[in-house]
């Protein structure tokens, strides 16, 4: 490797040996070698991964918590044993971790559940839930989509107003605005722990504070922090969080909401039916307590299991020694984007800490040009709004360039990036 990186190599982390665990990261795109910088989207998937699903598929797969069989007791126990691995993974006990699908149907779940609250659904441990008319809901202007139209929804539902926290010009939070626009009417303050367009890590100390202050319950979206930084959600004090196992080396179909005790305790359940339940009649049914109470259905097993030995393998590096790699990666990025003219970076702020993404827009090139460019060189990159349309429309585009890195890129991997991208405006004229 060719720079800074030598620190890194030697404090113990050697992104070329780990992308022998990667079997895809050997690919080639039409004969030029493949250069993955779409992490932010997806992430790649290492080999213990891939055989852990495989393995619990072809040896050990029964239908969990319910059958009196050998297969059934195997299945729920490595399915329990996935859900303390995940759990600890963000400082959770396993009892405050429901599986879910991903991030997106986590915060359906939770702003089903309020609306459900807000109907009196849950009895009196509910109420404190529930919105009405005047009531407010804050969100930031930097939202993913799966963080804004759940809430948009339940405002809808309820007659509460939705509120936004803006985004200032170098993508950091205006937490001056915060702090007005959260307040007594205040019932939920929902935000990215990193947007997944700027990669600025976003101050939740402050902004769990402010709704503290307010009694407003607190949402974070931690799908872009949970495959990068270490993640201690009991310690960052929010009261529920989100997260998706395909952006964290795991598998598709899973992900997971983490909540504090008394919170889930008090939540009514959003979707209800099989496996939820203790007790029911032709009229009626009672639940489970947390975490069951919100996983009606079969679950995503094989994938949770997937996700637990994605989280083993993350737990098996060092992973400050990962961070340092990973912001190595997004300083050599910034260096060079700053080089290449006519390149607009969305989210430059100063002092700000940071995940190895960078949005652009490049000056007269469509994004979707650039992204085609891009790839006919071997270099995989997300372009078009990334699900954050009101953030694009801030900065007064309707598109941007998003290079998103990971433990498995290296710096050779960043400067074909930049080689490829400096012949871009000279191609397109
Ligand atoms: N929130 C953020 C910040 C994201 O980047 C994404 C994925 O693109 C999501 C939410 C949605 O996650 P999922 O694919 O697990 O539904």
């Amino acid at each position: 490797m060719s720079s800074p990186d030598g620190a890194i190599l030697a404090a113990g982390f050697d992104p070329v040996a780990v992308r022998g665990d990667f079997p895809i990261l050997a690919r080639d795109i039409d004969g030029a070698p493949l250069v993955y910088l779409d992490s932010a989207a997806t992430s790649q998937k290492p080999r213990a991964v891939i055989d852990a699903e495989v393995a619990f598929l072809a040896g050990a797969n029964a239908a969990v918590h319910r059958g009196a069989h050998t297969l059934a007791a195997e299945a729920t126990e490595l399915f329990e044993d996935a859900r303390e691995t995940v759990a600890a993974f963000v400082g959770a006990r396993p009892e405050q971790l429901v599986w879910t699908s991903g991030a997106t149907a986590g915060l359906n779940l939770v702003a089903y559940a309020l609306g459900n609250a807000s109907i009196g659904r849950g009895g009196p441990a509910a109420r404190r839930f529930s919105l009405a008319p005047g009531d407010e809901i804050v969100v930031t202007e930097s939202e993913h989509h799966a963080n804004l139209i759940p809430w948009q929804e339940l405002a809808a539902r309820t007659g509460a107003l939705l509120r936004h926290i803006p985004v200032l010009d170098d993508g950091r939070l205006d937490l001056g605005v915060a702090a007005s626009v959260i307040g007594e009417r205040t019932r939920v303050v929902a935000f990215p722990h990193v947007s997944n367009v700027l990669g600025i890590v976003n101050p939740v100390a402050d902004l769990v504070s402010l709704a503290r202050a307010a009694g407003a319950l607190t949402v974070l979206d931690a799908c872009q922090s949970a495959p990068h930084l270490p993640l201690d959600l009991p310690t960052l004090g929010v009261d529920l969080a989100v997260f998706s196992g395909h952006k964290m080396l795991g598998p598709y179909g899973i992900g997971a909401l983490y909540g504090r005790s008394d919170v889930l305790e008090a939540l009514p359940p959003f979707l209800t039916g099989g496996s939820m339940i203790t007790t029911v009649t032709l009229d009626r049914a009672e639940y489970l307590p947390p975490p069951q109470r919100f996983e009606a259905g079969t679950q995503p097993v094989s994938q949770a299991i997937a996700l637990a030995a994605a989280v083993r393998y993350l737990g098996g590096l060092d992973m400050a020694a990962v961070h340092a790699h990973e912001t190595a990666l997004e300083q050599r990025m910034l260096r060079g984007l700053r080089q290449i003219p006519g390149i607009r970076l969305l989210g430059d702020a100063d002092g700000v800490e940071r995940v190895a993404l960078w949005a652009f827009d490049v000056a007269g090139v469509h994004a979707h040009d650039v992204g085609q460019f891009l790839d006919a060189r071997g270099v995989a990159v997300r372009v078009g709004h990334h699900c954050a349309q009101p953030l694009h429309r801030r900065f007064g585009i309707t598109a941007s360039v998003r290079a998103s890195a990971a433990l498995y890129n290296t710096e050779d991997e960043i400067d074909v990036f930049l080689d490829a991208l400096s012949g871009v405006r000279p191609f397109f004229g």
